[in-house]
């Protein structure tokens, strides 16, 4: 047993004790967002902090284990609820566990291959198993930052490209004030009505 064991990790802050966390920031999401006015206007006001991940590596091989602890900010462009990049696992088969901590919102599932989709509650008290073969996205839909963990194979890798070229086929609008789940394209018109 070479390499620590224990780690102290903060659900209200994101933070890992002794880990750097990756931040991700509004300029890193150009060309996610449904609405590319809205996403312009509020780059033009800052470029805030959307999400940090912490990832604690501890070993690399066949059966070990990594996780991220991830942070996501509460905020919206336009109707839209700020969301994570989100992937795709470079070892294709590599299943997660998300493990809701603080704060409320949900999680984009979405099949590779076949497009099916599944969006699911992610707060505290609530796990969910990520299936291999499936893209994850995370968006906060409550008014505080919304914190998880991700325990994932260390063969796993993040694979970004994938959906960077094909997004989501759901999004998360406030709609009546309320977060709502939409088709892509039914949202594309709901924005460009709003737009009348
Ligand atoms: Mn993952």
């Amino acid at each position: 047993m070479t390499f620590p064991l224990l780690s102290h990790i903060n659900p209200e802050t994101g933070e890992v004790a002794g880990v750097a966390a990756n931040l991700r920031f509004l300029e890193n999401l150009k060309g996610y967002f449904l609405d590319e006015t809205a996403y312009q206007q509020a780059l033009q006001l800052g470029n805030p902090t959307i999400y940090s991940v912490a990832n604690v590596e501890p070993a690399q091989g066949d059966g070990q284990l990594h996780y991220g602890l991830g942070r996501l900010m509460p905020g919206k462009i336009g109707r839209e609820y700020y969301f994570t990049a989100g992937h795709l696992h470079t070892h294709r088969p590599a299943a997660e566990f998300y493990i809701g901590l603080c704060g409320e919102g949900l999680l984009l599932l979405q099949h590779e291959m076949t497009g099916e989709t599944l969006v699911l509650p992610l707060k505290a008290n609530l796990v969910i198993y990520v299936p291999g073969y499936t893209a994850h996205r995370t968006v906060n839909c409550g008014t505080t930052p919304l914190t998880y963990l991700g325990v994932y194979p260390a063969q796993a890798g993040h694979d970004y490209g994938r959906i960077k070229e094909t997004n989501f086929n759901k999004v998360v609008l406030e709609v009546d004030g309320q977060p709502t789940v939409m088709d892509r394209q039914e949202a594309l018109k709901l924005i460009s009505q709003d737009k009348l």
